[in-house]
């Protein structure tokens, strides 16, 4: 007989209530849970990845240790002993830095990543310390610490309350939400349409979402800053800022006028690609919008100039008095306050105290840029790196540069993944751990719920007890914590401290010193989730500058104007084609192509081009091209489509399944090709280190077998 289990999907951020119907050992349905008051029912198409994530035969669930090409199943006990043994070794020869660290995003989805994993990894002390976070929202994390004082304290558009929802470089119709938690997003924007409001998207691809939309502007890639800096421009010349009473607490305003007076729309338009008049009857439809919002995500901020944009996007908003109000940009109130949560466990902000050794990147949050990884890795000297460990990542795939930095991995003294697949990158590791799925794991989503729309609270019980060969990631680094970074005689007794002190303990403290003094218990009782109210009104309390003031124009994005305004005076030019990424409903970063039911049907590893341009390049519909750039080649099938902006060609990334030595069945026979293959390290926004994957010149030729007549 079927059993249901209720729980929150941790598969993309945003959070929809399943029921997952079990018999057995078996999933044999997942459905939206309708009595969730956060997601109503609401599932896309990844929702069933769940079960298929779980059942999936590669799946591995003991440790294995690499011999050569081949690979051996070990108990617990040697692998850990193994691990701890070679990173003590190689951190006693060449101090800290010599390893290296690199964390995935679904860490963010995982309470036993975000706790003993943090816990574990941040004690390697290691400047060498990557993430995904220089792949994705690092400007808007800047943005946040320069303004509000904290990397974390990133507002989200309240949609349910805007009547004009302005969408740059974001496409949440695909993914959901990002840095907005929210569940059916579709369902949300076309409330805001039949109420009469208005959905603007500017993007260099009519997508999904600006299909939908009342607007859809194109801009060339790299050109939000700029574009930003002209709506400013149109709303002081014209008087229509109206910062009201955020005008009490912000410092700047009269600067940052000052700043957009040198960016008229007729400057930035060859730039931008935005007609001067589009630019200017935007700024008046902002500023006549009883609550209008702006909201920037990942196309934004993975550009040249991400780190500029992610600031003008909340300037924006602060502006037209569109923070902290019903409608604009707000701070949540989630159950658990994750900011002291996030300091304990290691996360101290900051941004520039140190540089990467070899290319002088800057630090941000106790990171380095991701895409320096390689030549840390590759570069000879104190401070080499000579050991990685890497969780839930696959950077192989996600890190621009992808085959120069396996071949660097190939030469490392030593490598570790906590991950349940032989994948792209794992299978350079000398042991893998994996950890239990997510269905033989409770959870809680503590650093997804702070970019929620609503405030809500769920936990989320395990479907399947994990069995007594497996263990929890949180296991997994509890462990390692102990046996690495204390002497032999105390580690026994801290791994069964930590074996004594499961994540759901620190959840119960998290909510119990909360805002809304929950207890775990009555969290628990709630299967369907706890609704604790609309977005309010938060500062100036919740600002974290000593002086509880918002500082719109920060010192460090003045002094980058100077790198824009030489873009400015360089036009583009008419015969470059640049590249942009994309994101499918069906997909989420690499790890889901593994899953029959998300991969089937047509391919989606394409690379989307305007006829205009395949025709200039006789590529017909099909053909296959060859996609080129200074550090690599791909060969990919050509979609054409009048979708895309002239200029500009799509490919999404994720893919590339081909490599050897992967154990991913269902990926390999789907493989696609990886974006970061042509994708050069070498370019990055140069505030903030973030990886150009938006707007990066290529060249793309037909393909020998693909060649037009
Ligand atoms: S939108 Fe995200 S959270 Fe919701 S069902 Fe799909 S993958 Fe899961």
């Amino acid at each position: 007989m079927a059993v249901t289990h209720y729980r929150s999907c941790p598969l993309c951020e945003a959070t929809c209530g399943v029921a997952i119907d079990v018999e057995g050992t078996q999933v044999t349905a997942v459905r939206g849970d309708a009595a969730d008051p956060f997601s109503r029912g609401y599932l896309c198409p990844k929702a069933t990845a769940l079960a298929d994530l779980h059942h999936d035969p590669d799946r591995l669930k003991r440790p294995l240790v690499r011999e050569g090409a081949s690979w051996r199943e070990v108990g617990w006990d040697e692998a850990f002993d193994r691990v701890a043994s070679r990173l003590k070794a190689v951190r006693a020869a060449h101090g800290p830095d010599a390893v290296a660290v690199y964390q995935g995003n679904p860490t963010a989805h995982n309470l036993g990543l975000m706790t003993y994993g943090q816990l574990f990894l941040r004690r390697l002390g290691t400047k060498n310390a990557y993430s995904a976070t220089s792949l994705d929202q690092l400007p808007h994390m800047l943005a946040a610490l320069q303004m509000f004082g904290d990397q974390f304290l990133m507002p989200v558009p309240d949609i349910d309350r805007s009547d004009c929802f302005v969408a740059l470089g974001a496409n949440p119709l695909a993914s959901n939400g990002s840095l907005m938690t929210a569940p059916d997003v579709r369902g949300r924007l076309k409330a805001i349409l039949a109420n009469g409001g208005q959905v603007i998207v500017i993007d260099p691809r009519r997508t999904e979402t600006a299909q939908l939309a009342s607007r859809h502007l194109f801009i060339r890639p790299g050109g939000d800053a700029a574009l930003l800096l002209s709506l400013l421009h149109v709303l002081f010349a014209e008087g229509l800022a109206r910062p009201g009473r955020l005008a009490g607490f912000t410092d700047g305003l009269d600067p940052l006028a000052a700043i957009a007076a040198a960016y008229p729309p007729a400057r930035t338009a060859a730039l931008t690609g935005v007609a001067a008049d589009d630019v200017a009857a935007l700024a008046r439809t902002l500023a006549g919008a009883a609550r209008p919002v702006v909201y920037g995500r990942l196309g934004v901020c993975t550009q040249a100039f991400g780190g500029l944009a992610a600031w003008l996007c909340y300037a924006v908003n602060v502006v037209l008095g569109a923070l902290d109000t019903p409608g604009g940009l707000m701070f949540t109130t989630p159950a658990i306050d994750a900011l002291p949560l996030a300091r304990t466990l290691g996360f101290d902000g900051g941004f520039d105290r140190w540089r990467s050794r070899v290319r002088g990147l800057p630090e941000f949050g106790g990171e380095l840029p991701a895409v320096t990884l390689v030549d840390e890795i590759e570069t000879p000297g104190p401070g080499q790196v000579r050991a990685l460990v890497t969780s839930a990542g696959n950077p192989a795939l996600s890190t621009p540069g992808g085959p120069r930095l396996e071949r660097a991995l190939a030469t490392l003294e030593f490598m570790v993944s906590i991950d349940p697949h032989l994948n792209e990158t794992t299978r350079h590791a000398h042991v893998i751990l994996p950890p239990t799925s997510a269905l033989e794991r409770s959870d809680y989503d503590v650093a997804l719920a702070m970019f929620g729309v609503r405030n809500v609270a769920r936990y989320s019980p395990a479907v399947f007890a994990r069995g007594d060969d497996q263990r929890h990631d949180w296991e997994i680094a509890a462990e390692l914590a102990a046996r690495v970074h204390l002497p032999a005689p105390l580690a026994g007794f801290a791994a069964r401290a930590a074996r004594a002190l499961p994540p759901d303990r620190i959840l119960e403290l998290g909510l119990r010193a909360g805002p809304h003094r929950l207890s775990l218990g009555k969290v628990k009782a709630a299967p369907h989730g706890l609704d604790l109210g609309p977005l309010e009104p938060r500062l100036p309390g919740r600002l974290r500058h000593r002086d509880r003031r918002i500082q719109l124009a920060p010192a460090i994005y003045q002094r980058e104007l100077a790198r824009l305004d030489r873009a400015l005076a360089e036009a583009p030019g008419p015969d470059a084609l640049i590249l942009i990424g994309r994101r499918h409903l069906r997909s989420n970063n690499s790890w889901m192509h593994n899953s029959l039911r998300l991969v089937k049907g047509k391919p989606r590893c394409t690379l989307l081009m305007h006829p205009d341009d395949a025709r200039a390049r006789g590529l017909a519909d099909g053909a296959m091209a060859r996609l080129a750039s200074p550090v690599g080649a791909v060969e990919v099938p050509v979609e054409l489509t009048a979708d895309l902006m002239p200029g500009v060609v799509s490919l999404p990334h994720g893919w590339g399944h081909h490599r050897a030595g992967a154990r991913l069945t269902v990926a390999a026979a789907h493989a696609g090709v990886s974006m970061n293959d042509v994708i050069d390290p070498a370019c990055v926004d140069e505030l903030t280190g973030t990886a150009v994957l938006a707007g990066q010149a290529v060249t793309v030729t037909a393909a020998a077998a693909g060649a037009v007549a």
